[in-house]
C-alpha cells in the first residue's frame, strides 16, 4: 500500500516571447495563448564551423512573411 501526501512544484512558463527580427512582442490571444510564431532551434553538427552550437530564435507571423519573400527559391 502506498500513502501520498500533496507537493508543490515549481515550473518555469514561458511568460513572453519577443519575435528576433522586429524586437516586438508576440501578442497572446483571448484564451492567453501565444498568437502563432515560427520558433527555430537547430544544433550545429561535428562537421559544421558552428561545432554543436546550440541557435534557437522566433519571428512574428508578419516578419515571417517578409522574411520569406526574400527567399530565392519561394515557398
Ligand atoms: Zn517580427
Amino acid at each position: 500500500m502506498k500513502k501520498y501526501k500533496k507537493v508543490s512544484i515549481e515550473k518555469e512558463i514561458v511568460e513572453e516571447v519577443y519575435c528576433n527580427i522586429c524586437g516586438e512582442k508576440i501578442a497572446k490571444n483571448s484564451h492567453n495563448h501565444f498568437e502563432d510564431f515560427l520558433h527555430v532551434e537547430k544544433v550545429w553538427g561535428y562537421d559544421s564551423k558552428k561545432d554543436g552550437k546550440k541557435d534557437d530564435f522566433d519571428v512574428c507571423q508578419r516578419c515571417y512573411e517578409e522574411w520569406i519573400k526574400t527567399f530565392k527559391i519561394s515557398i
